[in-house]
């Protein structure tokens, strides 16, 4: 039975703003809750020791996974001192954190304090174009610190291919690189000083000290524990100098253990001085908190080029390596057929790897720049003339324009996430997958790790860093199985082994976290495993410093099969669902595990995916922590019923806003808006719903009404107090402007004119169906596509419908939202027999019946009839593009239009269906600038409900910067500005509540005016 449950909480906009919220439950025991509350005291920033919070931290983008106490959200230093030293006095560890994409669970951290930086400390505080310096703060994300570095010429040389949401700090923990290392290294080539805060909440600044002279004298002079830390290292060091030559590998990427064979050096001014930021990079947070770093950056190439050289065998590829090392390469990358296999099958990516010939079993991607080679040209040629026409190339691309190697690049760096898309719980995953070994030992490293593979009845894909000797390659296992675990641990010890062979490290990238560990001493022997132990002490006398990572005590050995995310004792329930799951092989679970916490849905900037992330920097409100909720509720690790408490509702599932981001940008394409859909659904039944939910569900009727009553029910609300009342009863905001309803809707216009269209020599039918913007308040793009369609020649009808469901659907109310589908498709039928079409004004109609009918209607309706429906529903701007109806119309190209800044619907994106548009309106001669832009923040009726209103203004302000970049731009070029247009209700009202805005048109309409009358 329903409830009336008006209005809800506004914990979510409290949770994203506030300083302070210690959440205790009561799950949480005694002495957590009296640490909690003593780290209340001490810092400043937020602290949480909740349920949700142990689970939204209890993971990274490795295969394991264990709960920290609670987090702590530090506002600066004083805040990072403090809560050390509360951990101290309590004796609980303590693991520092950025976004959490390490692939070796070295952000994982079992009762540990986590201590997220990312959330506040993300300040650039100094750059020196100069000196070429940069002083950051750990929690700015690493794309965010090239943004601000371009203008200047320079960046930060290392590139990890998860940059755009990977922090600096996280970067120094791993000691990060990307594909660039070939020319630039590591990162601790680049870090030159930092602020370290240290177990004890001391406080050190590490940076070159000339050893002997008067500032290390000074130093090691005193009592404290800085001096013993000085005094320490250098002996260790000093001792240890054939161990250290003999045994670290000389290769471009060792990020295996500490960094002792980079602490002492010469400066510029070839004095030997000793620099401890050396060995705090790399160091994983296990021997302090970084909270300030001074940088060293590079000059930004102007341009680059990159061929791409085919090859039809894997060790043929690899082989020849050192012939492409011998150009003047910036990068040196290998991807094999399995990520093009699987980026074809991918939405996001299917379009990237079209270019790859077939037959290609693997390619070399090498690029140059032009801060070495002066002809790009000339050096492309070169390169496929050495590795294609004089090697065992069969085939290249070169690629001298930045789009396409960006297209190229993007199809790389999603490798990884591509490969854990895989279906069923088998699955490639990383434990030996960055290795390292001499490039010019690659080819035979890799048939003997293929042998490995075979002897474990197992397989792997294999690409990234060849120029470096660091191939990703993920035994495919199943890790929930106690078989599949001993494999992967027997995989380890002959992988390691391998690399031990060849002179390689165990980690050439990812770092040592819990995977690896355990193999360090297998690596650098007993002398130099004491001298780790010996430093981890100096810095961190209790080891309270992330525990268990890099080193570890032999009275608590790490272990490469323990905190495992799916281990053998996981299990998971599958509910039983309203939507049909059966094409996400393996149902609603294997939707939910398919998240594997690459943490692609932090990314500051770039398509649409997440949001709600962006306008919160709440990890919660990214994708990645939803489906580690819904995860932790499937399998028991909170309480299943969970799912449909009302916190569950309103901070896990309410602020998921479905704009379907997730759907296309995820890479492994975790679909959280459908998620939601069923879980508020199994919600409803059990809980009911409330008004408001079923108001907005059945808005057309409302609209109806609205229309007939209008202009009396326009007024209505306008009276002075109407609209604060429908804030107190509904929850509808009062800011929100409310729809205007027409007397006269678009089905009543249509009616009454006459066809444009001679029936007997139209060749082709649409139906236009009447959303409930268009037909009641806003028909204006409704006329325009009448009048456009029919200028194209096609007979046009525009019946009066029902709803597609989409409002319902989004609501949770599947029912309803079937019920209305079943009858659309009923009414529709006889049109589709015809071989009519069906437009749709509105993106969010024509997403409803394309994506979300496959899942909602099967067992309603028979497949035939819904696929004849969903094969002939479009977007209008689809259709008339699709089927290249713009060149019929009496539009004169020549003519120069406006500029036109084109903000893309999110269902539109999801469906790939956004450059039609942007097509069309630039064959009929508009300047187009289609924005890079992420969602408006309406959704739908979330930007009218009073507890959202904020949220949702607060993700519109993003889209206003992005489109304002658009006009400045516009005013630069043209001094002339430019047109927004929109194809979304949503996105019209959200842009016309902005101050200075006018609500945008559709670009149906500027089709509709070039249109020769
Ligand atoms: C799809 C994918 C692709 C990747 N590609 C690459 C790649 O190309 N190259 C590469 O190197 N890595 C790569 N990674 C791994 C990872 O993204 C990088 O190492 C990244 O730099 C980690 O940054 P983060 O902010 O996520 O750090 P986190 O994962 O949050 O932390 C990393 C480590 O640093 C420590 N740490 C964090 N902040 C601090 C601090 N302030 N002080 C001291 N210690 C700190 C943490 O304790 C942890 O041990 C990839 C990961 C994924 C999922
Ligand atoms: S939801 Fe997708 S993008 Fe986000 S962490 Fe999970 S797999 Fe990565
Ligand atoms: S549907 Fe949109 S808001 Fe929801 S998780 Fe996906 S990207 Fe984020």
């Amino acid at each position: 039975m329903a409830t009336e449950r008006v209005g809800g909480g506004d914990r979510p906009l409290e949770r994203a703003s506030s300083t302070s919220g210690t959440e205790v439950d009561g799950s949480v025991d005694s002495a957590e809750s009296d640490l909690a509350a003593a780290l209340e005291v001490a810092v400043e920033g937020d602290v949480r020791f909740d349920e949700y919070t142990r689970v939204l931290y209890a993971t990274d983008g490795s295969i394991y996974g264990a709960q920290p106490a609670g987090v702590v959200f530090p506002r600066n230093t004083d805040d990072v001192r403090s809560a050390v030293r509360v951990a101290a006095d309590y004796g609980v560890p303590v693991l520092p954190r950025g976004a959490g994409s390490s692939l070796a669970g070295q952000a994982v951290g079992p009762g540990c304090i986590v201590l997220d930086l990312s959330r506040h400390m993300n300040d650039i505080l100094e750059i020196d174009p100069d000196e070429r310096r940069a002083t950051v703060q750990p929690g700015v994300v690493q794309d965010d610190l090239d943004d601000a570095l371009e203008p200047h010429g320079l960046r930060f040389a290392p590139d990890p291919a998860s940059s755009n949401r990977a922090t600096i700090g996280g970067g120094i923990g791993n000691n990060s690189t990307g594909a660039h290392s070939v020319r630039y290294g590591i990162t601790d080539a680049y870090v030159e000083e930092c602020e370290v805060v240290l177990a004890d909440g001391s406080q050190i600044r590490t940076r070159d000290v000339v050893l002997d002279g008067p500032e290390w004298d000074d130093i090691v002079s005193k009592d404290d524990r800085e001096a013993e830390i000085y005094r320490t290292v250098r002996a260790l060091v000093e001792d240890n100098a054939d161990e250290i030559e003999a045994r670290y590998p000389t290769l471009k990427r060792c990020v295996s253990g500490y960094n002792l064979q980079k602490v002492l050096r010469e400066n510029e001014a070839g004095e030997d001085v000793i620099n401890l930021s050396k060995l705090i990079v790399g160091a994983e947070g296990t021997l302090g908190v970084v909270v300030e770093a001074e940088l060293s950056l590079v000059t930004r190439p102007e341009t680059t080029a990159l061929a791409v050289c085919c090859y039809d065998d894997l060790l043929e590829a690899l082989a020849a390596v050192p012939e492409a090392l011998s150009l003047e390469t910036s990068a040196v990358e290998l991807m094999d057929d399995e990520v093009f296999r699987l980026a074809a099958e991918s939405p996001e990516y299917a379009e990237y790897a079209e270019a790859i010939p077939d037959g290609t079993a693997a390619v070399l991607m090498v690029e140059f720049d032009s801060e070495v080679v002066d002809d790009l040209s000339a050096a492309l040629t070169n390169a496929t003339g050495r590795l294609v026409d004089d090697g065992t190339a069969f085939d290249s691309i070169e690629a001298l324009e930045p789009e396409t190697q960006d297209r190229l690049w993007k199809l790389r760096k999603a490798s990884i996430p591509l490969l854990m898309s895989m279906d069923g719980d088998p699955k490639p995953y990383p434990f030996v997958e960055d290795a390292s070994v001499p490039p010019e030992e690659l080819a035979e490293y890799v048939a003997s790790f293929q042998e490995i593979l075979a002897d474990h009845d197992t397989t792997a894909a294999y690409f990234a860093h060849a120029g470096v000797g660091t191939l990703h390659i993920r035994p495919v296992l199943n890790l929930k199985d106690g078989d599949g675990v001993e494999k992967m641990r027997s995989i380890a010890e002959d992988v390691t082994d391998l690399a031990l062979e060849h002179n390689g490290a165990f980690s050439g990238e990812h770092g040592d976290g819990l995977a690896r560990t355990e193999f360090n001493p297998k690596l650098y022997g007993p002398d130099l495993w004491q001298a780790f132990k010996d430093t981890k002490s100096a810095f961190d006398p209790d080891w309270r410093m992330n525990p268990g990572k890099v080193v570890y005590r032999e009275d608590d050995p790490t272990d490469i099969r323990e905190h495992l995310r799916y281990g053998p004792d996981y299990a998971s329930l599958e509910p039983k669902t309203t939507l049909d799951f059966d094409d996400d092989d393996g149902g609603f679970s294997h939707l939910v595990e398919l998240c594997n916490g690459c943490g692609t849905c932090r990314q500051t900037d770039g398509d649409v995916m997440c949001p709600t992330y962006r306008a919160t920097e709440e990890e919660i409100a990214t994708t990645r922590g939803r489906a580690n909720l819904l995860r932790a509720a499937i399998s028991g690790e909170i309480d299943p019923e969970e799912l449909y408490s009302d916190r569950f509702q309103e901070e896990v599932l309410d602020l998921c806003i479905g704009c379907k981001g997730c759907q296309s940008d995820c890479p492994t394409g975790v679909d959280l808006a459908k998620l939601k859909a069923e879980v508020k659904h199994q919600s409803h039944e059990r809980n009911g719903t409330t008004l408001r939910e079923r108001l907005f569900s059945n808005v057309d009727r409302l609209a109806a009404a609205g229309s007939t009553a209008a202009p009396v029910a326009n007024r209505a609300t306008n009276l002075p107090g109407a609209r604060t009342a429908l804030e107190k009863t509904l929850g509808i905001a009062s800011e929100r402007t409310l729809p205007e309803f027409q007397r006269e809707t678009l089905v009543d216009w249509f009616a009454d004119r006459e066809s444009a269209v001679d029936p007997e020599t139209a060749d082709a039918g649409v139906v236009l169906f009447p959303d409930t913007d268009t037909n009641y308040s806003n028909p204006d793009p409704g006329k325009a596509a009448v009048r456009v369609l029919e200028a194209a020649g096609v007979r046009v009808a525009v019946p009066d419908l029902g709803p597609t469901g989409r409002a319902a659907y989004s609501k949770g109310l599947l029912d309803d939202a079937a019920d209305h589908g079943e009858a659309l498709l009923e009414s529709l039928e006889p049109a589709l027999e015809r071989g009519w079409s069906v437009c749709f004004v509105e993106p969010s109609d024509v997403a409803m019946v394309v994506d979300e009918y496959r899942s909602l209607l099967p067992g309603r309706v028979d497949d035939e009839r819904l696929e004849r429906l969903v094969s002939n529903a479009y977007g209008v701007c689809e259709y008339l593009d699709a089927h290249r109806l713009d060149e019929r119309l009496p539009v004169d190209p020549e003519d120069a239009r406006e500029r036109v800044t084109y903000h893309g619907h999110c269902h539109e994106k999801a469906r790939g269906a956004d450059h039609h548009a942007v097509g069309l309106l630039r064959r009929a001669g508009y300047a187009v600038d289609p924005v890079d832009s992420g969602c408006c923040g309406m959704a739908g009726s979330f930007g009218y409900e009073a507890e959202h209103y904020e949220l949702s203004r607060a993700i519109g302000s993003l889209l206003r910067e992005q489109l304002e970049a658009s006009v400045a731009d516009a005013e630069t070029a043209n001094g002339d500005g430019t047109t927004v247009v929109a194809p979304g209700t949503s996105c019209r009202t959200q842009i016309g509540d902005f101050e200075a805005y006018d609500r945008p048109p559709h670009p149906i309409e500027l089709l509709d005016a070039a249109l020769e009358r």
